[in-house]
């Protein structure tokens, strides 16, 4: 019985995303471990490999193995594995690992197929062996090949199949095949990125904004690798191939950016042959915010001239004699965002409606809680009438079993509604006060904030596009807890709203 006690082998698992084998490493583990029990061997150790390349045994696990394994040497007699592929698909190098394993230090590679008893040395062995990496082999070229075709294959039929570039993520869709996901947040940041590029900000500064947002890639080329990147515009660039050069197809993902935008950059990017790498001096606050009736951004920029003083002033990106002072603009659009601000009249007046909505709110919630505790009651009485009823014979414990799984379901779901009532009870008048303050003075907020956060706000108050056209602003839409403030302060001499094409369209429609 004894007679093996004393045979030491060390396991080795293995699983390669690029050869897709099949075996998780809990089930090679398995059967290692169940393989060495049947045939005796104690098993001291035990090495993974998760996800590395079949090529080479450069992988990091691997070494860890060949260096317990030298280390012990005189103890360990078996490598336990799997199949042989788990060694490695590469034929040559996997024959020569063995036959060096057992060069150097007497240790055997079995395979949880083969019997402990065979001579791995042996000549027809050898044979067997380098069979079945032949084959192993074989499937890998086959693999390999195979993927590829298929990447090439996705790319024209316009998936993406490699890792997503910010702003989105890698999806299956219900096909299992990848596509493309836009991520909301990081979506906003690339067209932040394309806007402020247009309106002129150097690099730098989109970089330094761009991170602030939650822009994560580093590097001074980043900014430009997102300009030049066509997936943003809904484009897959293929490679040039022997027989063809390099091309565009339209990707199955969700473009970011309009093509006309993404073309516009890449001629502003071919002529603007040198990227603006010096940090302005000056702060040009609505660079990039504003619109020129025309389409194009309107950009900002400190004169040289003559004179000593510098002096601000906009122009349209398009058509560059169109411009105006940048004195008179900030005064304007300052005095636009005071009168957006709430009155303090009008803060009372929502912090009373809120009071009152809270406290009905929360009255609201007592009774809702109570209706739980209510519900829960009966469900409890019921499933006491069921153990009664399946004690006196009246349904069978199958019929039981159900009623019950199906009580104890609804049971579970008003106690999670009594909890998420009970845990709500948020400072709700405290954010109240802090965001009337804000609200109260959004001129203020807008000169105090930063870039990016001054972008943000704009987005926010006006959700459409704000046009200056040299004397008015005009945008088709305030956000709607300021719009009231724009009807009643009758400030039109300063912004006016205009219908949006939507808004067009609906009334010419309805008209007929
Ligand atoms: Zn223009």
């Amino acid at each position: 019985m004894k007679t093996n006690i004393n045979v030491f082998a060390v396991g080795y698992a293995r699983i390669s995303i690029k050869d897709q084998s099949s075996y998780s490493l809990t089930f090679q583990e398995q059967a290692i471990k169940r393989y060495c029990e049947q045939n005796k061997l104690t098993l001291i150790a035990f090495f993974r490999d998760d996800g590395e390349s079949s090529d080479t045994f450069d992988r990091p696990n691997w070494k860890a193995l060949e260096e317990f394994l030298q280390k012990h040497k005189d103890l360990v007699q078996y490598l336990v594995v799997l199949e042989l592929d788990r060694f490695s698909r590469e034929l040559t190098k996997a024959l020569q690992k063995i036959d060096e394993l057992y060069q150097k230090y007497k240790i055997r590679v079995v395979t949880v197929s083969e019997p402990i008893s065979q001579d791995s040395s042996s000549p027809s062995s050898f044979l067997m062996r380098g069979i079945k990496l032949l084959i192993a082999n074989h499937e890998l070229n086959l693999i390999r090949s195979r993927t590829a075709q298929a990447m090439l294959q996705a790319k024209e039929s316009g998936r993406f199949t490699h890792h997503a570039p910010f702003g989105y993520r890698n999806k299956k869709d219900r096909a299992g095949l990848p596509v493309l996901e836009i991520v909301p947040k990081e979506a906003e940041i690339i067209r932040f990125i394309f806007q402020q590029y247009i309106a002129g900000v150097p690099f730098s500064l989109i970089f330094e904004e761009a991170r602030s947002q939650g822009f994560n890639r580093s590097g001074n080329n980043s900014i430009q690798h997102v300009l030049s990147n066509s997936l943003y515009a809904g484009f897959i660039k293929i490679a040039k191939s022997a027989s063809q050069p390099e091309r565009l197809v339209k990707g199955l993902h969700q473009p970011i950016i309009s093509l006309s935008l993404f073309n516009t950059v890449q001629d502003l990017l071919k002529r603007r042959h040198k990227p603006i790498a010096s940090k302005p001096k000056q702060v040009i606050p609505l660079r990039g915010m504003l619109r020129c009736p025309c389409g194009a951004a309107i950009s900002g920029s400190y004169s040289g001239g003559r004179s000593r003083r510098k002096y601000l002033y906009y122009f349209c990106g398009k058509e560059r004699s169109y411009n105006f002072p940048g004195e008179t603009l900030h005064l304007m659009f300052d005095k636009i965002l005071k009168q957006l601000s709430f009155t303090p009249t009008d803060f009372d007046l929502v912090r009373e409606k809120a009071v009152t909505w809270l406290q009905e709110y929360r009255k609201n919630q007592g009774t809702q809680i109570k209706n739980c505790v209510d519900h829960i009651k009966a469900i409890k009485q019921k499933i006491c009438y069921l153990q009664i009823a399946l004690l006196n014979g009246v349904i069978s414990t199958s019929m039981y079993n159900r009623a019950y799984a199906d009580c104890s379901l609804h049971k579970a779901h008003w106690e999670a509604v009594a909890n998420i009532l009970r845990k709500e009870q948020l400072p709700v008048l405290d954010m109240l006060n802090r965001a009337g303050e804000t609200l109260m003075h959004l001129n203020e907020l807008f000169t105090t904030s930063r870039e990016a956060e001054k972008f943000k706000l704009m987005k926010l108050i006006f959700p459409e596009a704000l046009e200056f056209d040299g004397k008015l602003f005009l945008t088709s839409a305030v956000h709607p807890a300021l719009a009231f403030n724009y009807r009643k302060n009758l400030f039109y001499d300063l912004l006016t709203l205009k219908q949006s094409k939507d808004e067009n369209k609906g009334k010419t429609s309805e008209g007929r």
